[in-house]
């Protein structure tokens, strides 16, 4: 990464904490991948069941695979051929593993889903919710939050995905409604009801999409 944006991150961390500090959610720092890990291991009780719904951050910092080959109790909906059962799974889960697709500098996180398996679960169920979060992805504000959210990450997994939608071929948001759009249900989370839920890892570096 470029050490200007590195040099950003690192003035610009701060912020986001206390925003999300100042809606009842926990933040922390990591300065790369292996910090990030380290975090959301200490974050994660051996024994705990541990669900997630997509993100390639968390695949990226090694989590997933340190869950596996860890004594966890990892639901790898992957290998489920009862892909709602897999999902299921999630509401009643200790740890729920997400990225976001875009966070504000005050500390609002955006999300958008297709089927909703992963903002119903970031909303309500899981006992914790952890994100795995770049710090690409923070956003001025909510506006440019959700413009993130639309004309990036949303263009981005249509076409990871193969989806047949106009953003898939464009690149850009054309605010569709075409069977295959995955911008069916937008989530932003502004503040947390219950203390100790909600935990955001910001790492300076660039993940997901
Ligand atoms: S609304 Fe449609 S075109 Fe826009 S990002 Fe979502 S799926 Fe793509």
């Amino acid at each position: 990464m470029n050490e200007n944006i590195v040099k950003r991150n690192q003035l610009l961390w701060q912020t986001v904490i206390r925003g999300l500090q100042s809606r009842n959610m926990s933040g922390y720092y990591a300065e790369n991948r292996d910090e990030a890990l380290k975090i959301a291991l200490s974050l994660i009780p051996e024994g705990s069941t541990v669900t997630m719904g997509g993100g390639m951050s968390v695949h990226e910092i090694g989590l997933v695979n340190a869950l596996k080959s860890g004594n966890y109790n990892f639901v790898d909906r992957d290998a489920w051929e009862d892909k709602r059962a897999a999902a299921l799974q999630a509401y009643d889960a200790d740890v729920f593993l997400a990225s976001c697709n875009a966070i504000t500098e005050d500390g609002v996180l955006v999300n958008i889903d297709g089927n909703a398996n992963r903002v119903s679960a970031i909303a309500f169920g899981p006992k914790k919710v952890v994100f795995i979060v770049g710090m690409n992805k923070v956003c001025k504000d909510v506006d440019g939050a959700m413009k993130r959210a639309r004309n990036v990450a949303a263009p981005t997994n249509a076409q990871r995905f193969g989806l047949s939608t106009p953003c898939s071929k464009t690149g850009a948001c054309l605010n569709c409604k075409s069977p295959d759009t995955i911008c069916c249900q937008f989530l932003i989370t502004r503040f947390s009801r219950f203390a100790d839920r909600i935990h955001v890892i910001l790492v300076n570096d660039t993940l997901g999409f």
